[in-house]
Protein backbone atom coordinates (compact mmCIF):
# COMPACT_ATOMS: atom_id res chain seq x y z
CA UNK A 1 0.00 0.00 0.00
CA UNK A 2 2.21 2.15 0.99
CA UNK A 3 4.36 2.57 -2.42
CA UNK A 4 1.63 4.29 -3.82
CA UNK A 5 0.97 6.90 -1.27
CA UNK A 6 2.11 10.18 -1.83
CA UNK A 7 3.61 11.31 1.18
CA UNK A 8 2.52 15.09 2.18
CA UNK A 9 2.94 17.06 5.30
CA UNK A 10 0.46 18.79 7.05
CA UNK A 11 2.09 22.25 5.40
CA UNK A 12 1.60 20.77 1.80
CA UNK A 13 -2.39 21.66 2.50
CA UNK A 14 -1.26 25.01 1.63
CA UNK A 15 1.22 23.83 -1.62
CA UNK A 16 0.39 25.04 -4.95
CA UNK A 17 -1.61 22.70 -7.12
CA UNK A 18 -4.03 22.21 -9.38
CA UNK A 19 -5.29 19.26 -7.64
CA UNK A 20 -3.06 18.42 -4.43
CA UNK A 21 -4.37 14.55 -4.54
CA UNK A 22 -5.85 13.14 -6.76
CA UNK A 23 -7.44 9.80 -6.32
CA UNK A 24 -5.65 7.52 -9.32
CA UNK A 25 -5.86 4.01 -7.71
CA UNK A 26 -8.44 2.22 -5.98
CA UNK A 27 -8.17 -0.87 -3.62
CA UNK A 28 -9.54 -3.80 -6.17
CA UNK A 29 -12.63 -5.18 -5.43
CA UNK A 30 -13.53 -9.26 -5.65
CA UNK A 31 -14.28 -10.80 -8.72
CA UNK A 32 -16.58 -10.37 -11.09
CA UNK A 33 -16.26 -6.57 -10.16
CA UNK A 34 -12.09 -6.95 -10.07
CA UNK A 35 -11.45 -5.02 -13.35
CA UNK A 36 -13.61 -1.91 -12.84
CA UNK A 37 -12.60 1.31 -11.63
CA UNK A 38 -9.36 0.88 -11.95
CA UNK A 39 -7.41 3.78 -13.30
CA UNK A 40 -11.05 4.98 -11.91
CA UNK A 41 -12.93 7.60 -14.17
CA UNK A 42 -14.84 10.36 -12.15
CA UNK A 43 -16.74 13.03 -13.59
CA UNK A 44 -15.16 16.09 -14.93
CA UNK A 45 -14.99 18.89 -13.10
CA UNK A 46 -16.87 21.98 -14.71
CA UNK A 47 -15.34 25.08 -15.69
CA UNK A 48 -18.10 27.04 -12.90
CA UNK A 49 -17.17 25.36 -10.47
CA UNK A 50 -13.42 25.53 -10.50
CA UNK A 51 -14.19 29.36 -10.91
CA UNK A 52 -16.46 29.47 -8.07
CA UNK A 53 -15.64 26.65 -5.27
CA UNK A 54 -13.15 24.56 -4.18
CA UNK A 55 -12.05 21.81 -6.35
CA UNK A 56 -7.91 21.75 -5.40
CA UNK A 57 -7.81 19.04 -2.92
CA UNK A 58 -8.62 16.13 -4.34
CA UNK A 59 -10.80 16.97 -7.41
CA UNK A 60 -14.16 16.66 -5.67
CA UNK A 61 -16.72 19.49 -4.74
CA UNK A 62 -18.72 18.36 -1.20
CA UNK A 63 -19.04 22.44 0.06
CA UNK A 64 -21.55 23.59 -3.12
CA UNK A 65 -21.65 27.47 -2.09
CA UNK A 66 -18.30 28.15 -0.62
CA UNK A 67 -17.32 31.58 -2.71
CA UNK A 68 -14.30 33.14 -3.66
CA UNK A 69 -13.13 35.83 -2.35
CA UNK A 70 -12.95 39.08 -4.72
CA UNK A 71 -10.79 41.18 -3.61
CA UNK A 72 -6.79 40.50 -0.93
CA UNK A 73 -9.36 42.39 1.55
CA UNK A 74 -12.30 40.26 1.41
CA UNK A 75 -9.28 37.25 1.29
CA UNK A 76 -7.78 38.81 4.39
CA UNK A 77 -11.07 39.35 6.48
CA UNK A 78 -11.83 35.47 5.29
CA UNK A 79 -8.56 34.31 6.78
CA UNK A 80 -9.15 36.62 10.22
CA UNK A 81 -12.53 34.71 10.62
CA UNK A 82 -11.50 31.68 10.11
CA UNK A 83 -8.44 32.07 12.87
CA UNK A 84 -10.93 33.26 15.17
CA UNK A 85 -13.32 30.31 14.90
CA UNK A 86 -10.20 27.67 15.54
CA UNK A 87 -9.70 29.92 18.55
CA UNK A 88 -13.49 29.18 19.83
CA UNK A 89 -12.64 25.75 19.30
CA UNK A 90 -10.28 25.55 22.42
CA UNK A 91 -11.91 28.10 24.15
CA UNK A 92 -13.92 26.92 27.16
CA UNK A 93 -17.10 27.47 25.98
CA UNK A 94 -16.23 24.77 24.10
CA UNK A 95 -17.04 22.69 26.77
CA UNK A 96 -18.90 19.59 25.62
CA UNK A 97 -16.27 18.84 22.96
CA UNK A 98 -12.53 20.38 24.55
CA UNK A 99 -11.36 17.87 26.58
CA UNK A 100 -11.41 15.48 23.93
CA UNK A 101 -10.34 17.44 21.11
CA UNK A 102 -7.53 18.76 23.33
CA UNK A 103 -6.38 15.15 23.64
CA UNK A 104 -6.94 14.60 20.17
CA UNK A 105 -4.83 16.78 19.20
CA UNK A 106 -1.82 16.81 22.10
CA UNK A 107 -1.83 13.23 22.83
CA UNK A 108 -1.27 11.48 19.08
CA UNK A 109 1.76 8.88 19.34
CA UNK A 110 1.47 8.82 15.18
CA UNK A 111 1.40 4.99 15.05
CA UNK A 112 -1.12 4.88 11.92
CA UNK A 113 -3.06 2.20 13.70
CA UNK A 114 -6.47 3.82 12.93
CA UNK A 115 -5.27 4.70 9.22
CA UNK A 116 -5.57 1.25 8.79
CA UNK A 117 -8.96 0.96 10.23
CA UNK A 118 -10.71 3.89 8.14
CA UNK A 119 -12.40 2.52 4.48
CA UNK A 120 -11.90 5.91 3.00
CA UNK A 121 -8.40 5.72 3.51
CA UNK A 122 -7.74 2.03 2.52
CA UNK A 123 -10.11 2.42 -0.29
CA UNK A 124 -7.98 4.42 -1.81
CA UNK A 125 -4.70 2.21 -1.34
CA UNK A 126 -3.59 4.80 1.35
CA UNK A 127 -3.96 8.19 0.24
CA UNK A 128 -2.11 10.34 2.64
CA UNK A 129 -4.70 13.41 2.68
CA UNK A 130 -7.27 10.32 3.91
CA UNK A 131 -5.60 9.49 7.09
CA UNK A 132 -7.73 10.11 9.84
CA UNK A 133 -4.91 12.32 11.81
CA UNK A 134 -3.94 14.18 8.70
CA UNK A 135 -7.02 16.24 9.90
CA UNK A 136 -5.81 17.01 13.13
CA UNK A 137 -2.17 17.75 12.40
CA UNK A 138 -3.24 20.20 10.51
CA UNK A 139 -5.57 21.61 12.99
CA UNK A 140 -2.56 21.64 15.62
CA UNK A 141 -0.23 23.16 13.39
CA UNK A 142 -2.80 25.92 12.85
CA UNK A 143 -3.82 26.40 16.24
CA UNK A 144 0.04 26.45 17.68
CA UNK A 145 0.52 28.88 14.89
CA UNK A 146 -1.46 31.37 16.11
CA UNK A 147 -2.36 30.30 19.33
CA UNK A 148 0.81 29.29 21.63
CA UNK A 149 3.82 31.37 22.33
CA UNK A 150 6.24 28.66 21.31
CA UNK A 151 4.55 28.74 18.01
CA UNK A 152 4.35 32.33 17.27
CA UNK A 153 7.59 32.42 18.38
CA UNK A 154 9.50 29.83 16.70
CA UNK A 155 6.91 28.62 13.83
CA UNK A 156 8.34 26.47 11.59
CA UNK A 157 10.69 24.36 14.04
CA UNK A 158 7.47 23.85 15.61
CA UNK A 159 5.51 22.26 13.18
CA UNK A 160 3.54 25.54 12.87
CA UNK A 161 4.31 26.35 9.23
CA UNK A 162 1.22 25.94 7.48
CA UNK A 163 0.72 29.43 5.44
CA UNK A 164 -3.43 30.43 5.52
CA UNK A 165 -5.01 31.73 2.56
CA UNK A 166 -8.75 31.11 1.02
CA UNK A 167 -7.61 27.98 -1.09
CA UNK A 168 -5.78 26.36 2.01
CA UNK A 169 -9.06 27.25 4.50
CA UNK A 170 -11.30 26.18 1.67
CA UNK A 171 -9.00 22.92 1.30
CA UNK A 172 -9.26 22.04 4.88
CA UNK A 173 -12.78 22.50 5.34
CA UNK A 174 -13.87 20.06 2.10
CA UNK A 175 -11.35 17.93 3.98
CA UNK A 176 -13.73 17.75 6.89
CA UNK A 177 -16.14 16.44 4.93
CA UNK A 178 -13.97 13.29 3.65
CA UNK A 179 -14.56 11.46 7.00
CA UNK A 180 -18.42 9.50 7.59
CA UNK A 181 -17.56 10.02 11.16
CA UNK A 182 -18.03 6.53 11.87
CA UNK A 183 -15.24 6.70 14.62
CA UNK A 184 -14.02 3.04 14.02
CA UNK A 185 -10.94 5.00 13.87
CA UNK A 186 -11.57 6.02 17.29
CA UNK A 187 -12.17 2.24 18.37
CA UNK A 188 -8.60 1.01 17.61
CA UNK A 189 -7.07 4.09 18.67
CA UNK A 190 -4.86 2.78 22.04
CA UNK A 191 -4.95 6.23 23.84
CA UNK A 192 -8.56 6.41 22.97
CA UNK A 193 -8.27 9.40 20.96
CA UNK A 194 -11.34 10.23 18.27
CA UNK A 195 -10.52 11.40 15.08
CA UNK A 196 -14.13 11.21 13.99
CA UNK A 197 -15.22 13.40 16.76
CA UNK A 198 -12.43 16.13 15.85
CA UNK A 199 -13.51 16.11 12.24
CA UNK A 200 -17.15 16.88 13.36
CA UNK A 201 -15.08 19.62 15.39
CA UNK A 202 -14.18 21.28 12.16
CA UNK A 203 -17.32 20.79 10.43
CA UNK A 204 -19.00 23.14 13.04
CA UNK A 205 -16.00 25.37 13.27
CA UNK A 206 -17.35 26.14 9.44
CA UNK A 207 -20.77 26.05 9.50
CA UNK A 208 -21.26 27.87 13.15
CA UNK A 209 -18.84 30.51 12.76
CA UNK A 210 -18.43 31.08 9.33
CA UNK A 211 -21.98 29.58 7.50
CA UNK A 212 -19.72 27.11 6.03
CA UNK A 213 -21.79 23.86 5.38
CA UNK A 214 -23.07 21.88 2.22
CA UNK A 215 -26.42 22.91 1.54
CA UNK A 216 -28.31 19.77 1.23
CA UNK A 217 -27.29 19.44 5.21
CA UNK A 218 -28.12 22.74 6.19
CA UNK A 219 -30.86 25.28 3.63
CA UNK A 220 -32.35 21.86 2.11
CA UNK A 221 -31.77 19.55 5.13
CA UNK A 222 -32.02 21.38 8.69
CA UNK A 223 -34.03 24.87 7.12
CA UNK A 224 -36.40 23.02 5.70
CA UNK A 225 -37.18 20.81 9.02
CA UNK A 226 -37.24 23.43 11.08
CA UNK A 227 -39.65 25.57 8.42
CA UNK A 228 -41.82 22.52 6.84
CA UNK A 229 -41.99 20.54 10.05
CA UNK A 230 -39.53 17.78 8.02
CA UNK A 231 -36.33 17.75 6.25
CA UNK A 232 -37.93 16.50 3.27
CA UNK A 233 -40.35 19.41 3.11
CA UNK A 234 -43.56 17.08 3.51
CA UNK A 235 -45.86 19.37 5.71
CA UNK A 236 -48.66 17.82 8.41
CA UNK A 237 -51.15 17.91 5.52
CA UNK A 238 -48.93 16.23 2.97
CA UNK A 239 -47.70 13.40 5.68
CA UNK A 240 -51.63 13.25 6.30
CA UNK A 241 -52.19 12.40 2.57
CA UNK A 242 -49.63 10.15 2.45
CA UNK A 243 -50.86 7.69 5.28
CA UNK A 244 -54.09 7.96 3.81
CA UNK A 245 -52.54 6.33 0.37
CA UNK A 246 -50.08 4.02 2.14
CA UNK A 247 -52.71 2.79 4.10
CA UNK A 248 -54.85 1.85 0.84
CA UNK A 249 -52.35 0.85 -1.17
CA UNK A 250 -50.59 -1.59 1.87
CA UNK A 251 -53.84 -2.88 2.51
CA UNK A 252 -54.55 -3.78 -1.14
CA UNK A 253 -51.56 -5.50 -1.63
CA UNK A 254 -51.26 -7.38 1.45
CA UNK A 255 -54.66 -8.22 1.47
CA UNK A 256 -54.93 -6.81 5.83
CA UNK A 257 -55.91 -4.33 7.12
CA UNK A 258 -52.92 -1.53 7.57
CA UNK A 259 -53.72 1.18 9.84
CA UNK A 260 -51.46 4.54 11.17
CA UNK A 261 -53.07 5.95 14.67
CA UNK A 262 -51.98 9.38 14.81
CA UNK A 263 -51.78 11.75 17.84
CA UNK A 264 -53.04 9.28 20.45
CA UNK A 265 -52.57 10.85 23.95
CA UNK A 266 -50.97 9.08 26.25
CA UNK A 267 -49.80 5.74 24.08
CA UNK A 268 -46.95 3.81 25.14
CA UNK A 269 -44.97 4.32 22.00
CA UNK A 270 -43.94 7.17 19.94
CA UNK A 271 -43.06 6.20 17.10
CA UNK A 272 -40.38 8.71 14.97
CA UNK A 273 -39.03 7.63 11.53
CA UNK A 274 -37.12 9.48 9.19
CA UNK A 275 -40.15 10.96 7.13
CA UNK A 276 -37.91 10.06 4.06
CA UNK A 277 -39.38 6.60 4.99
CA UNK A 278 -42.98 7.75 4.32
CA UNK A 279 -42.01 8.78 0.48
CA UNK A 280 -39.14 6.49 -0.44
CA UNK A 281 -39.58 3.24 0.88
CA UNK A 282 -43.41 3.28 2.61
CA UNK A 283 -43.00 -0.31 2.82
CA UNK A 284 -41.04 0.54 5.74
CA UNK A 285 -43.76 2.49 7.68
CA UNK A 286 -46.20 0.17 6.92
CA UNK A 287 -44.25 -3.05 7.99
CA UNK A 288 -44.09 -1.30 11.75
CA UNK A 289 -47.30 -0.87 11.45
CA UNK A 290 -48.46 -4.20 10.44
CA UNK A 291 -46.06 -5.86 13.17
CA UNK A 292 -47.28 -3.35 15.87
CA UNK A 293 -50.91 -3.93 15.08
CA UNK A 294 -50.30 -7.76 14.97
CA UNK A 295 -48.42 -7.74 18.77
CA UNK A 296 -50.98 -5.41 19.67
CA UNK A 297 -48.77 -2.73 20.56
CA UNK A 298 -49.94 0.48 21.78
CA UNK A 299 -47.93 2.81 19.38
CA UNK A 300 -49.13 6.59 17.72
CA UNK A 301 -47.34 8.74 15.36
CA UNK A 302 -47.00 12.65 15.71
CA UNK A 303 -48.50 14.90 13.06
CA UNK A 304 -46.70 17.57 15.14
CA UNK A 305 -43.82 19.80 12.91
CA UNK A 306 -40.86 17.37 13.38
CA UNK A 307 -42.77 14.92 15.61
CA UNK A 308 -42.80 12.78 12.33
CA UNK A 309 -39.55 13.50 10.96
CA UNK A 310 -36.82 11.83 13.95
CA UNK A 311 -34.21 13.00 11.62
CA UNK A 312 -31.53 15.63 12.85
CA UNK A 313 -28.69 16.73 10.25
CA UNK A 314 -27.21 18.77 12.79
CA UNK A 315 -25.70 16.00 14.00
CA UNK A 316 -23.63 15.87 11.39
CA UNK A 317 -22.01 19.52 11.42
CA UNK A 318 -23.62 21.69 13.91
CA UNK A 319 -24.67 22.25 17.93
CA UNK A 320 -26.67 24.97 17.57
CA UNK A 321 -29.04 22.65 14.49
CA UNK A 322 -28.81 19.45 16.65
CA UNK A 323 -30.26 20.91 19.62
CA UNK A 324 -32.89 23.03 18.13
CA UNK A 325 -34.30 20.04 16.33
CA UNK A 326 -33.85 17.32 19.35
CA UNK A 327 -35.47 20.04 21.51
CA UNK A 328 -38.65 20.04 19.75
CA UNK A 329 -38.84 16.32 19.01
CA UNK A 330 -38.77 15.84 22.88
CA UNK A 331 -41.45 18.84 22.62
CA UNK A 332 -43.87 16.95 20.52
CA UNK A 333 -43.07 13.73 22.40
CA UNK A 334 -44.82 15.81 25.51
CA UNK A 335 -47.20 17.41 24.36
CA UNK A 336 -48.70 13.53 23.20
CA UNK A 337 -47.54 12.59 26.77
CA UNK A 338 -46.29 9.18 25.43
CA UNK A 339 -44.36 7.22 27.82
CA UNK A 340 -41.43 6.33 25.51
CA UNK A 341 -40.03 7.76 22.06
CA UNK A 342 -39.06 4.46 20.27
CA UNK A 343 -36.67 5.53 16.55
CA UNK A 344 -37.18 4.19 13.56
CA UNK A 345 -34.79 2.57 10.96
CA UNK A 346 -32.24 5.81 10.88
CA UNK A 347 -29.26 5.45 12.27
CA UNK A 348 -28.29 8.96 12.86
CA UNK A 349 -31.85 9.40 14.57
CA UNK A 350 -30.49 6.98 16.95
CA UNK A 351 -27.82 8.84 17.96
CA UNK A 352 -29.43 12.34 17.53
CA UNK A 353 -32.46 11.29 19.50
CA UNK A 354 -31.23 8.20 22.14
CA UNK A 355 -27.49 9.56 22.88
CA UNK A 356 -27.43 13.13 21.92
CA UNK A 357 -31.11 14.68 22.78
CA UNK A 358 -30.76 13.32 26.82
CA UNK A 359 -27.87 15.56 27.24
CA UNK A 360 -29.83 18.72 26.10
CA UNK A 361 -33.15 18.44 27.45
CA UNK A 362 -32.28 18.50 31.21
CA UNK A 363 -35.92 18.13 32.52
CA UNK A 364 -38.83 15.60 31.89
CA UNK A 365 -36.54 14.06 29.50
CA UNK A 366 -38.57 10.69 28.00
CA UNK A 367 -36.70 7.52 27.26
CA UNK A 368 -35.54 7.01 24.17
CA UNK A 369 -35.31 3.67 22.47
CA UNK A 370 -34.40 1.92 19.44
CA UNK A 371 -37.03 0.19 17.57
CA UNK A 372 -34.40 -3.28 17.27
CA UNK A 373 -34.76 -3.53 20.91
CA UNK A 374 -38.61 -3.40 20.99
CA UNK A 375 -39.04 -5.83 18.28
CA UNK A 376 -36.52 -8.42 19.51
CA UNK A 377 -38.94 -8.17 22.77
CA UNK A 378 -42.06 -8.90 20.78
CA UNK A 379 -40.16 -12.08 19.25
CA UNK A 380 -38.87 -13.50 22.36
CA UNK A 381 -42.07 -12.75 23.87
CA UNK A 382 -43.61 -14.63 21.00
CA UNK A 383 -45.70 -12.09 19.84
CA UNK A 384 -44.90 -12.30 16.60
CA UNK A 385 -44.99 -15.92 14.95
CA UNK A 386 -42.44 -16.42 11.73
CA UNK A 387 -42.52 -19.30 9.30
CA UNK A 388 -38.73 -18.42 8.24
CA UNK A 389 -38.98 -20.60 4.78
CA UNK A 390 -41.05 -17.44 3.23
CA UNK A 391 -37.42 -15.96 3.24
CA UNK A 392 -35.52 -18.60 1.93
CA UNK A 393 -32.59 -17.11 0.18
CA UNK A 394 -29.76 -15.39 1.70
CA UNK A 395 -29.91 -12.52 3.80
CA UNK A 396 -26.46 -10.76 5.41
CA UNK A 397 -26.60 -7.78 7.71
CA UNK A 398 -25.31 -4.34 7.27
CA UNK A 399 -24.78 -2.41 10.73
CA UNK A 400 -25.23 1.40 10.84
CA UNK A 401 -22.51 2.87 13.01
CA UNK A 402 -24.71 4.83 15.08
CA UNK A 403 -26.91 2.12 16.38
CA UNK A 404 -24.32 -0.76 16.36
CA UNK A 405 -20.73 1.50 17.29
CA UNK A 406 -22.67 4.07 19.21
CA UNK A 407 -24.81 2.88 20.79
CA UNK A 408 -24.34 -1.01 20.91
CA UNK A 409 -26.92 -2.64 19.98
CA UNK A 410 -25.65 -5.67 18.42
CA UNK A 411 -27.52 -9.21 18.65
CA UNK A 412 -31.41 -8.04 18.75
CA UNK A 413 -31.23 -7.75 14.46
CA UNK A 414 -29.30 -10.86 14.27
CA UNK A 415 -31.67 -12.99 16.32
CA UNK A 416 -34.74 -11.44 14.55
CA UNK A 417 -33.40 -12.06 11.08
CA UNK A 418 -32.21 -15.91 12.57
CA UNK A 419 -35.93 -16.42 13.38
CA UNK A 420 -37.49 -14.87 10.34
CA UNK A 421 -34.63 -15.97 7.38
CA UNK A 422 -32.85 -19.77 6.79
CA UNK A 423 -30.24 -18.74 5.60
CA UNK A 424 -28.08 -15.84 7.60
CA UNK A 425 -24.52 -15.17 5.95
CA UNK A 426 -22.96 -12.91 8.75
CA UNK A 427 -20.33 -9.65 7.12
CA UNK A 428 -17.21 -9.53 8.70
CA UNK A 429 -16.06 -7.72 10.62
CA UNK A 430 -19.35 -7.15 11.77
CA UNK A 431 -21.02 -5.87 15.09
CA UNK A 432 -19.36 -2.90 16.87
CA UNK A 433 -16.46 -3.37 14.20
CA UNK A 434 -18.38 -2.59 10.98
CA UNK A 435 -17.55 -0.68 8.27
CA UNK A 436 -19.44 2.77 7.42
CA UNK A 437 -21.96 1.77 4.48
CA UNK A 438 -20.11 5.30 3.10
CA UNK A 439 -23.16 6.91 2.96
CA UNK A 440 -22.68 7.89 7.03
CA UNK A 441 -22.00 11.93 8.13
CA UNK A 442 -24.61 13.07 5.84
CA UNK A 443 -22.84 11.73 2.42
CA UNK A 444 -25.88 9.19 1.38
CA UNK A 445 -27.62 12.79 0.91
CA UNK A 446 -24.57 14.80 -0.73
CA UNK A 447 -24.73 14.96 -4.49
CA UNK A 448 -23.57 18.17 -5.54
CA UNK A 449 -21.15 18.42 -8.35
CA UNK A 450 -18.76 15.09 -8.17
CA UNK A 451 -19.43 14.27 -4.58
CA UNK A 452 -21.24 11.65 -5.84
CA UNK A 453 -19.05 9.60 -7.12
CA UNK A 454 -16.73 10.14 -4.21
CA UNK A 455 -19.04 8.43 -2.02
CA UNK A 456 -20.20 5.18 -4.30
CA UNK A 457 -16.60 4.66 -5.61
CA UNK A 458 -14.18 5.21 -2.50
CA UNK A 459 -16.20 5.65 0.25
CA UNK A 460 -18.79 2.72 -0.04
CA UNK A 461 -15.95 0.64 -1.41
CA UNK A 462 -15.35 -1.49 1.39
CA UNK A 463 -18.90 -2.26 2.46
CA UNK A 464 -19.37 -3.72 -1.29
CA UNK A 465 -17.25 -5.76 -0.90
CA UNK A 466 -17.87 -7.29 2.68
CA UNK A 467 -21.46 -7.24 1.03
CA UNK A 468 -19.71 -9.25 -1.71
CA UNK A 469 -17.73 -11.20 0.53
CA UNK A 470 -20.47 -12.17 2.63
CA UNK A 471 -22.39 -14.02 -0.34
CA UNK A 472 -19.61 -15.72 -1.73
CA UNK A 473 -19.70 -17.55 -4.91
CA UNK A 474 -23.77 -17.26 -4.77
CA UNK A 475 -22.49 -13.08 -5.24
CA UNK A 476 -21.76 -12.95 -9.15
CA UNK A 477 -25.36 -15.71 -9.49
CA UNK A 478 -27.96 -14.04 -11.22
CA UNK A 479 -30.30 -17.09 -10.37
CA UNK A 480 -29.97 -16.65 -6.69
CA UNK A 481 -31.99 -13.83 -4.85
CA UNK A 482 -30.16 -11.86 -2.26
CA UNK A 483 -30.88 -9.52 0.54
CA UNK A 484 -29.13 -6.42 2.30
CA UNK A 485 -30.98 -6.01 5.28
CA UNK A 486 -30.48 -2.71 6.33
CA UNK A 487 -32.18 -1.10 8.95
CA UNK A 488 -31.06 2.79 8.72
CA UNK A 489 -32.83 4.90 6.19
CA UNK A 490 -29.48 6.63 5.89
CA UNK A 491 -27.69 3.60 5.03
CA UNK A 492 -30.33 2.44 2.32
CA UNK A 493 -29.68 5.80 0.60
CA UNK A 494 -26.12 5.15 0.22
CA UNK A 495 -27.32 1.48 -0.78
CA UNK A 496 -29.75 3.20 -3.15
CA UNK A 497 -26.59 4.97 -5.14
CA UNK A 498 -23.80 2.18 -5.16
CA UNK A 499 -26.61 -0.71 -6.54
CA UNK A 500 -27.13 1.95 -8.82
CA UNK A 501 -23.91 2.58 -9.89
CA UNK A 502 -22.89 -1.25 -10.11
CA UNK A 503 -26.02 -2.12 -11.45
CA UNK A 504 -25.97 -4.80 -8.52
CA UNK A 505 -29.93 -5.86 -8.85
CA UNK A 506 -30.05 -6.28 -12.53
CA UNK A 507 -26.45 -7.77 -13.08
CA UNK A 508 -26.56 -10.02 -9.62
CA UNK A 509 -29.89 -10.09 -8.40
CA UNK A 510 -29.16 -8.62 -5.55
CA UNK A 511 -31.38 -6.20 -3.16
CA UNK A 512 -32.12 -4.37 -0.31
CA UNK A 513 -34.12 -2.92 2.21
CA UNK A 514 -34.99 -2.48 6.35
CA UNK A 515 -35.15 -5.25 8.83
CA UNK A 516 -38.96 -4.99 9.24
CA UNK A 517 -40.03 -5.82 5.73
CA UNK A 518 -38.46 -9.19 6.15
CA UNK A 519 -40.17 -9.43 9.59
CA UNK A 520 -43.64 -8.73 7.48
CA UNK A 521 -42.74 -11.42 5.26
CA UNK A 522 -41.86 -13.87 7.51
CA UNK A 523 -45.06 -13.73 9.48
CA UNK A 524 -47.57 -16.95 9.81
CA UNK A 525 -50.18 -14.42 9.09
CA UNK A 526 -49.07 -12.97 5.97
CA UNK A 527 -50.54 -14.05 2.99
CA UNK A 528 -48.78 -13.06 0.00
CA UNK A 529 -45.30 -11.83 -0.49
CA UNK A 530 -44.31 -8.64 1.12
CA UNK A 531 -41.34 -7.51 -0.17
CA UNK A 532 -41.69 -6.49 -3.75
CA UNK A 533 -38.92 -8.85 -5.67
CA UNK A 534 -40.86 -11.83 -4.38
CA UNK A 535 -44.49 -10.79 -5.66
S1 LIG B 1 -4.36 5.30 16.49
FE1 LIG B 1 -4.50 7.02 17.96
S2 LIG B 1 -2.39 7.39 18.61
FE2 LIG B 1 -2.26 6.11 16.75
S3 LIG B 1 -2.09 7.61 15.05
FE3 LIG B 1 -4.28 7.20 15.29
S4 LIG B 1 -5.03 8.80 16.70
FE4 LIG B 1 -2.77 8.76 16.87
S1 LIG C 1 -14.43 8.48 11.53
FE1 LIG C 1 -14.51 6.78 10.03
S2 LIG C 1 -14.32 7.76 8.03
FE2 LIG C 1 -13.66 9.28 9.57
S3 LIG C 1 -11.43 9.03 9.71
FE3 LIG C 1 -12.34 7.73 11.30
S4 LIG C 1 -12.57 5.69 10.33
FE4 LIG C 1 -12.25 7.20 8.67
Amino acid sequence: MTDRRKALRPKDISAPAEVLSPVEHLAPLPAPLDTEDNPPVFTQLKEDWLDSRCCSLDGFVALDYLKRPESQEEEDAFVEKFITAVGKLFASTNNNFLQPLNLTIEYCAKCDTCSEACHIYTATDGQDIYRPIYRSEILRSIYKKHFTSSGKLLGNFTGADIELNWETIARFAELAYRCNLCRRCAQVCPLGLDNGMLTREIRKLFSQEMGIAPSSLHERGTVIHLDAGSSTGMTKAALLDNIEFIEEDMSEITGREVHFPVDKEGADILLMHNAGEFLTWPENPAAFAILFEEAGVDWTLSTDPLGYDGVNYGAWYDDAQIRKIALTHMEAAKKLGVKRVVVGECGHAHKALAVSADRMTLEDTIPVESNLTILYGLVEEGRLKFDPSKNDFPVTLHDPCNIVRQMGIVQPQREIIKACCTDYREMSPGGVDNYCCGGGSGFAIMHSGNFADFTSMVAARTKLRQIMTAFGDDFADPDIIKYVCVPCSNCKGMMRELFKHYKLTQKYNLHYGGLTELMVNALESTKEPYLEFLQ
